[in-house]
């Protein structure tokens, strides 16, 4: 991380530790920020942003306020510097590079499969079909992370089958990969206090 990206990390989470105080007074000055310290390829996603913070009335206004009461506090910061910082601000420059040297596109996001099984057995879903031989390793998804990190991807989505399958592994890579945002595609039954801690 270079001095400008720890700056504004710090900036970021003293920011949000005002937002958390009085999300309402604190969200217009928080997403001012946002602005002076963003490119300017995100200006217009920025102006929407801006849109629905001033709009108490706006569902996303009341979705994001829903949020900030009743996700744990480190929870959302966590996300926030995940996806908005790493995925997004900080790794622009180097998404961009990448698309250059390699005259490809760098997505936003990697979805991957860690497995092709599942707990359940839906009418129509291919998921049973497959069985339970596929499985990516935890070596395969480690190094399918890595790869995407040097292209400077931080957003990974899992679907399956269903990834819960492979909770260990999941979590496993989670922490090894602290730096990264993962959303699961689940049928949220393998979901028990253990994986919630
Ligand atoms: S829970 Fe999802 S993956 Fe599993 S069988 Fe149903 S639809 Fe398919």
């Amino acid at each position: 991380m270079n001095l400008n990206e720890k700056f504004t990390t710090y900036a970021v989470g003293k920011t949000l530790s005002y937002i958390h105080k009085d999300p309402e007074k604190n969200l217009p000055k928080a997403v001012s920020l946002a602005r002076k310290i963003s490119p300017n390829a995100y200006s217009s996603q920025i102006d929407r942003i801006e849109e629905v913070i001033n709009d108490p009335d706006n569902v996303f206004y009341k979705y994001i306020i829903n949020m900030l009461d009743r996700i744990d506090e480190d929870v959302f910061d966590k996300t926030i510097t995940n996806f908005m910082l790493n995925g997004v601000l900080f790794s622009e420059d180097l998404k961009r590079e990448t698309r250059e040297k390699y005259n490809c596109n760098v997505p936003w996001t990697i979805l991957l499969d860690p497995t092709t099984a599942c707990n359940l057995k839906c009418t129509g879903c291919w998921a049973a079909e497959y069985g339970k031989s596929l499985n990516l390793s935890y070596d395969e998804i480690d190094d399918i992370i890595n790869q995407g990190k040097d292209m400077g991807i931080y957003f990974y989505i899992y679907t399956g089958g269903e990834p819960l399958v492979r909770k260990k592994d999941i979590l496993k890579i989670a922490e090894k990969h602290n730096d990264c945002e993962f959303l699961i595609f689940t049928n949220s039954t393998l979901i028990d206090d253990d994986f919630v801690d």
